[in-house]
């Protein structure tokens, strides 16, 4: 577990930029879990990790239609905003279990997911303080925590 102190929206996206690049350049598919409320910064963190993997796109919050894509760059990336879901049938209507087959996924409110995120998701939990600042921890089991580590923020 990486946790990492974000004092700015920009923290938050730089965060969100090192994860994308964890992600090596031959990866066909992989998942982004993202936990926390309302205001946390998940959707900074999915800004910073789209202009990574996708150059260009504009990430806006899918929160009307649930998922957004994003084809700029050699993989897909599908950008979930789970806020609305009610139900795992919502799940099968969207083609979720298709999503996770062609490319990568990163998934605000993966709490309404329970048990049906990937084994190899990474997990990345978001805490608002009452300040601006958040806690962002990082919990992988594949991706190397050294390269993290290494690559620290400049706060
Ligand atoms: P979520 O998607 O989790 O609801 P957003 O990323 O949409 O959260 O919004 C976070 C809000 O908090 C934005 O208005 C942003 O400007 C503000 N904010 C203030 N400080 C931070 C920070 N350190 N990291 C992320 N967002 C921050
Ligand atoms: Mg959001």
């Amino acid at each position: 577990m990486i946790e990492y102190i974000s004092l700015s929206p920009e923290d938050t996206e730089k965060v969100g930029m090192q994860l994308a690049r964890l992600f090596p350049e031959s990866t066909k598919k992989g998942f982004v879990a993202l936990f926390g409320d309302l205001g946390a910064g998940k959707t900074a963190l999915t800004r910073g990790f789209v202009s990574v993997l996708s150059p260009g796109s504009r990430v806006k919050s899918p929160t009307f239609t649930i998922v957004n894509e994003y084809v700029s760059g050699p993989v897909p990336v599908f950008h979930f905003d789970l806020y609305r879901l009610s139900g795992s049938d919502d799940l099968e209507d969207i083609g979720y279990f298709e999503y996770l087959e062609r490319g990568i996924c990163i998934v605000e409110w993966s709490e309404r997911l329970e048990g049906l995120i990937p084994d190899d998701a990474v997990k990345v939990y978001l805490t608002k303080n009452d300040d601006d600042s958040r806690i962002i921890k990082i919990e992988s089991e594949d991706l190397q925590e050294g390269i993290l580590e290494n690559d620290r923020l400049g706060n």
